[in-house]
C-alpha cells in the first residue's frame, strides 16, 4: 500500500557523507561526526512541498476507495461475484495506476528546492 509519510531532507556533508533527517532535528556526520541544524529550512517552503506529494499519493488510494465503496455493496445486492470483480478492478488499478503515482512523486522531489544548511557550532 501506499503510505502517507512526511518526508526527509537529505543532508550533504562537507566531507561527502549523506544523510536523511527529519526537519527540526539535527544531523551528525557519521564518518566526520560535524553536526547540521536544520532550522534554517523554510518551513513554508518544505510544508507544500510535503502537501504536494501527499496529495499525489491521496488521489491513487482515493481512487481505490471509490472501487471499493462501489463493488463492496453491490457484492451484497446482486452477488459475491462483483466482489472478485472490484478486486481484480483494485487490482488494475493499483498496477496501472501506481506507477504514475510513483513517477509523479520523483518528479516532485527532483523539483524539490534545495536549501543550504548550516554546519552548527560555527559561529
Ligand atoms: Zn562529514
Amino acid at each position: 500500500m501506499i503510505a502517507v509519510k512526511p518526508l526527509a531532507l537529505v543532508v550533504t556533508c562537507g566531507c561527502g557523507e549523506r544523510g536523511r533527517v527529519m526537519p527540526g532535528e539535527t544531523w551528525s556526520c557519521p564518518a566526520c561526526g560535524r553536526t547540521y541544524g536544520t532550522g534554517d529550512v523554510p518551513e513554508e517552503e518544505y510544508a507544500a512541498v510535503v502537501r504536494e506529494v501527499n496529495r499525489t499519493k491521496l488521489r491513487a488510494i482515493g481512487g481505490m476507495a471509490v472501487i471499493a465503496a462501489i463493488f463492496f455493496p453491490l457484492g451484497f445486492i446482486l452477488g459475491g461475484e462483483l466482489w472478485l470483480t472490484g478486486i481484480v478492478l483494485l487490482a488494475v488499478f493499483y498496477f496501472g495506476y501506481g506507477p504514475k503515482v510513483k513517477r509523479d512523486v520523483r518528479r516532485i522531489i527532483r523539483t524539490l528546492p534545495h536549501w543550504t544548511i548550516r554546519e552548527m557550532g560555527d559561529d
